[in-house]
């Protein structure tokens, strides 16, 4: 559920684990649907919600992908994306966020209505440039591979990417790890980091910690999504501390996915006992009805981690943002330990 309790709002945060397509209100899909003449289940929020949002663990797959589906047809035109991204920085700066890292498939997002990649892209820095000057936040910008989409879109995305370095600071795999293994991307994952970009694949969510050590061996991504079932193997723990590989957690979204069974059982202050860089993120905030207050108050109330514990991971995230340094620097003050 969204959390705007001041005791968690007012703390400065870094979300460095965000998908732009999971991050679209309800009233914005239904105006976006209307300006467009696109189908809807219902055009009416409360009514709408059950079609675009998840509210409990699920049983199959099937509830989410609807969900996606919907957000894919809403990515209707690059002044569609520029409004999705202007309202995700609104309500990341609603809740303090000062560092924010989003990410976005462009191969899938952008497919939906067949928009022009650059396009797409200069609705979304339109609003980044916006919401910069605005909110004092620093914002970069992660391009991602859908694994189901297949080699070949990992190496047009990572092109793309490349010739984008400029505004596009980091890489990223997601999707169907068990069916879509690391080996598959490994060559055009190595060549965006070649390039400069930063790294962090999505592995060891809902695949055993052996995916995790696999991605390592492979690519040494500079950070992992998700990550949190090293905690089965603790060689594969020792391997992620020793080289400073950093864990993009996001406890609700594990628990709505059954990675974990229970979110009592989340091992997210497990993993920061033992010396993991672990940090808090949000994932999908619209389609998990979550929001970063909300992962605080599980990591806090249910998880038993402090407030100075939190703020040490956020310290963790500024460290490994893909933001260049220049920029980190407009925010670091906000996150130093006291
Ligand atoms: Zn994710």
């Amino acid at each position: 559920m969204k959390n705007f309790d001041p005791k968690y709002n007012e703390i400065p945060k870094t979300e460095i684990h965000a998908h732009l397509e999971g991050a679209i209100r309800t009233a914005t899909i239904i105006d976006i649907a209307r300006e467009h003449g696109l189908d809807l289940p219902s055009y009416e929020v409360e009514e709408l919600n059950p079609h675009v949002k998840v509210y409990d663990q699920w049983e199959n797959l099937d509830a989410v992908l609807g969900a996606f589906g919907i957000a894919q047809r809403s990515i209707a035109s690059p002044q569609a994306l520029k409004r999705i991204a202007w309202e995700f920085f609104e309500d990341s700066a609603r809740q303090n966020v000062r560092l924010l890292e989003v990410r976005f498939s462009p191969d899938w997002a952008f497919s939906g209505h067949h928009l022009d990649w650059d396009a797409a892209l200069d609705g979304i820095l339109s609003a980044k440039a916006k919401a910069e000057s605005e909110f004092g936040m620093a914002i970069g910008l992660i391009a991602i591979t859908s694994r189901s989409m297949g080699s070949q879109s990992c190496e047009k995305t990572v092109d793309w990417a490349i010739r984008h370095r400029d505004v596009i600071c980091g890489f990223d795999l997601a999707d169907s790890e068990a069916r879509h293994p690391i080996s598959e991307f490994a060559r055009p994952v190595l060549r965006a980091k070649d390039a400069g970009l930063g790294i962090t694949i999505h592995t060891g969510e809902d695949t055993p910690a052996q995916t995790v050590r696999d991605t390592i061996l492979a690519v040494e991504p500079h950070r992992i999504g998700h990550g949190i079932n090293i905690i089965e193997d603790m060689d594969v723990v020792e391997m992620v501390i020793e080289r400073g590989i950093t864990l993009e957690v996001n406890p609700w979204s594990n628990y709505l996915t059954h990675s974990v069974p229970t979110i009592e059982s989340h091992p997210l202050k497990k993993l920061f006992d033992l010396g993991v860089r672990v940090t808090i993120n949000s994932d999908d905030p619209e389609v998990l009805e979550t929001n970063l207050n909300n992962e605080y108050r599980i990591a806090h109330e249910v998880l038993g981690m402090s407030f100075e514990e939190i703020k040490k991971s956020n310290s963790f995230a500024v460290e490994a943002s893909f933001l260049p340094e220049a920029e980190k620097q407009k925010v670091r003050g906000v996150f130093l330990q006291d």
